[in-house]
């Protein structure tokens, strides 16, 4: 039978967990030809989130998971989930209930169609401000313009990806990640379905402009060299114009005399000359900064305790079903 691994990032989500978790468990429940592991990662966690984690596993087998040695981000933590997962397939989910899991059922389907990669696409963003929008839908126009790799717009990291996709994903050890540019950037058979984003189900984005800001610098240098081109394109006009400027200057010069005057044009030149060269000096700068990181080579996260697979893993569908129907229903009393 097919082992299908769910991966989970949570950072901080102690609020909606236990729902998240019965949500999921009640879809994959009624799906009874696979099988499933639910692979947590705590990415540095400081509330509870690691110890409800733990108390899942308690009580269902199918839970595991890996408790980073502190915050790295969602980015570094999905790569932990890649390295570790078992899956024939792996489908990565928001902890928040942001990403219906409602949606799993179809994408697995997709999957056994042949595709590699089904990745859910937004039809909508309810609970974000019309900023957010407009700032994401911008800067996807930017990216695609300046990319050569298609990166779909409107997707998150809510998908399912073949075996295949996870090991090449597993190759990409870059400190500094875009994940949603490597999923267009390995390729393989993709299949968009649509669906509405909900609101968060409890607690805080984790995302301010800052990071959201970084996010965007991370995904337009790890793709693309075109900020490098676009200052030498600058570089060459500025000079040619500059050129001709010299020319006027020396003529001018040359047959009417010169009393010297010219403090405002002098200073315009120079003040945009210089600022084009800081500007320039910026974005070989970011670049630099990123093969400063890669030349580390640093692994890219330490984890405190992995938690995977408990042995015997299955006694037989069947009483796994029980068992968890029974643990649920226990838990359901505690509440
Ligand atoms: N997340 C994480 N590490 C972080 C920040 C976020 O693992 O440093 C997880 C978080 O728990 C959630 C997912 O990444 O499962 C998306 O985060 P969030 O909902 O804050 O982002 P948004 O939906 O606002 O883009
Ligand atoms: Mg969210």
């Amino acid at each position: 039978m097919k082992l299908i691994t769910i991966l989970i990032p949570a950072y901080n989500e102690e609020e909606v967990l236990y729902k998240l978790y019965h949500r999921l468990s009640k879809v994959i429940n009624n799906i009874t030809n696979y099988e499933f592991e639910l692979l947590f990662v705590n990415d540095g966690s400081k509330d509870q989130t690691i110890n409800i984690i733990k108390e899942l596993r308690e009580t269902d087998i199918r839970v595991s998971y890996i408790d980073l040695s502190r915050n790295y981000g969602k980015e570094t933590a999905m790569l932990a989930g890649f390295d570790y997962t078992r899956g024939d397939a792996l489908i990565i989910i928001d902890a928040d209930l942001q990403d219906p899991p409602e949606l799993i059922p179809e994408m697995i389907e997709l999957w056994e169609q042949g595709y590699d990669d089904v990745f859910a696409k937004r039809k909508s963003r309810s609970g974000e401000s019309w900023l957010k929008k407009w700032t994401s839908k911008s800067f996807y126009r930017v990216l695609q313009k300046v990319s050569r790799i298609k990166i779909e717009e409107d997707t998150g990291d809510f998908r399912l990806l073949d075996k295949r996709c996870v090991r090449a994903l597993q190759q990409l050890r870059e400190t500094q990640r875009y994940t949603k540019g490597m999923f267009s950037w390995i390729g393989f058979n993709k299949k968009e379905i649509l669906f509405d984003r909900d609101p968060r189900a409890a607690g805080t984005t984790k995302w301010n402009y800052a990071k959201l800001m970084d996010l965007a610098i991370e995904g337009i240098t790890s793709f693309t060299t075109f900020p490098l081109r676009i200052s030498s394109f600058i570089g060459v006009i500025v000079s040619f114009l500059a050129f001709i400027y010299m020319f006027v200057i020396i003529f001018k010069t040359l047959f009417f005399g010169e009393k010297i005057i010219g403090y405002p044009s002098t200073m315009s030149v120079i003040l945009f000359l210089g600022g084009i060269q800081l500007l320039s000096l910026g974005v070989i700068g970011e670049y630099l900064g990123r093969v400063f990181n890669e030349t580390k080579n640093r692994p890219l996260y330490f984890i405190n305790e992995y938690n995977g697979q408990r042995e015997p893993y299955l006694k037989g569908l069947e009483n796994l079903r029980e068992y968890n129907n029974e643990r649920e229903k226990e838990f359901n009393e505690n509440k």
